[in-house]
């Protein structure tokens, strides 16, 4: 197929594996597409860009991303609108966000344009496995690793970028108990945690299988220094509601993802008059606003459960509850207004649709 910058190759599988699929029964992560966009930095320079059926990839062993991680990911979901249109969230704030996850691992940045009509293809073909039920969604993952068969320590010469994708159900539709992570860290300044870096998410699974056996489904992060700052909610963004301010995190802080989720959430609060402070937040005027109820809500913000509401927060030992689901304000209507939005069911005012 020739789109008008860049001319993708593609091989389509026989017979579509679609029919194997279980839409009512879609466990996160487990099925694939049928399709996978494929290709290689060789030569300083990306090389034929492919669509190819989905299947194993053949490795070194010396692969270089498997010794010294060089691998970085980007998240996205396509959603199928009421008319049957395929609509993509904000797609080009993943492409410039791989980018600057690419530069700081020293990894080759993908043109733009490429991430961008490489999806748009390989979502053209496999348009199918974008289900219309409702909370369904097809979840999309590029990612990209470093390819030289070499086991010296330097950046990779040879780069490999995949897109594949996977028919999804909502995810984490129940409340969640989240404890105060006081002792491990996810992100030091100066370190890789603006970066969507395998590795930090390797480095995330020991404390929070710690934080799970004592009953919580997520963990806060705290700053690496002094664990006085709130920094992140497992993966997602954390905003806070105290006295009708809208409080998170500052992205000045490079241990913050900047995520596409929150930025929206803080744009749309802002047009509806919320007041909203983006800035350091101390674990202690949280615990103070728990103890006194001053703290109205609470919620991460992220791709994969849009919205996913805070249901207690564990911080040194004590267990504080928040106000009750249905009372909260932001939450409930952002959670449903983004939903919306997505599902192309409000206007896109500001244009952040990709339509397929
Ligand atoms: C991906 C991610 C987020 C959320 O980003 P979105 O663009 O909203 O999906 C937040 N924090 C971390 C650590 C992440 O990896």
């Amino acid at each position: 197929m020739a789109t008008d910058t860049v001319n993708i190759k593609i091989t389509r599988v026989e017979e579509s594996r679609i029919s194997t699929v279980d839409f009512n029964n879609l466990p996160f992560g487990k099925f694939f597409s049928d399709h996978m966009f494929e290709m290689d930095f060789v030569d300083g320079e990306w090389q034929a860009p492919t669509i190819v059926p989905f299947a194993n990839l053949s490795l070194h062993p010396a692969t270089s991303a498997i010794h010294y991680g060089q691998s970085i990911f980007e998240g996205l979901k396509a959603q199928k609108g009421e008319d049957g249109e395929i609509l993509v969230f904000r797609p080009d704030m993943n492409a410039k966000r791989f980018n600057e996850s690419a530069v700081r691992m020293s990894m080759a940045p993908v043109p733009e344009e490429i991430f961008l009509e490489g999806l748009r293809a390989l979502l053209d073909l496999d348009k199918d496995w974008v289900s219309s039920n409702e909370g369904q969604s097809l979840y999309i993952r590029p990612f990209m690793f470093a390819t030289d068969d070499y086991v010296g320590i330097r950046p990779s010469e040879r780069y490999k970028f995949l897109i594949i994708t996977s028919p999804v159900g909502a995810y984490y539709s129940e409340p969640v108990p989240v404890k105060i992570e006081t002792k491990y860290t996810r992100a030091a300044a100066g370190g890789v945690g603006r970066a969507k870096a395998a590795g930090n998410y390797a480095a995330s699974l020991y404390p929070a299988k710690l934080a799970a056996e004592e009953g919580y489904r997520q963990l806060i992060w705290t700053d690496a220094k002094t664990h006085k700052y709130i920094e992140e909610a497992g993966t997602m963004n954390v905003v806070f509601v105290i006295n009708d301010v809208v409080i998170t995190p500052s992205e000045a802080n490079d241990t913050i993802l900047k995520g596409i989720t929150k930025k929206s959430v803080l744009q749309i609060a802002k047009e509806w008059g919320y007041k909203v402070e983006e800035r350091d937040v101390t674990v202690e005027e949280i615990i103070e606003a728990l103890k006194n109820k001053t703290l109205q809500d609470a919620f991460g913000a992220g791709t994969a459960a849009t919205i996913a509401h805070i249901s207690l927060i564990g911080y040194e030992g004590v267990n504080y509850e928040l106000p009750k689901i249905e009372d909260r304000e932001l939450s409930n209507r952002i959670k449903d207004h983004i939903t919306d939005y997505k599902k192309g069911r409000v206007e896109d005012k500001y244009n952040w649709l990709m339509r397929i």
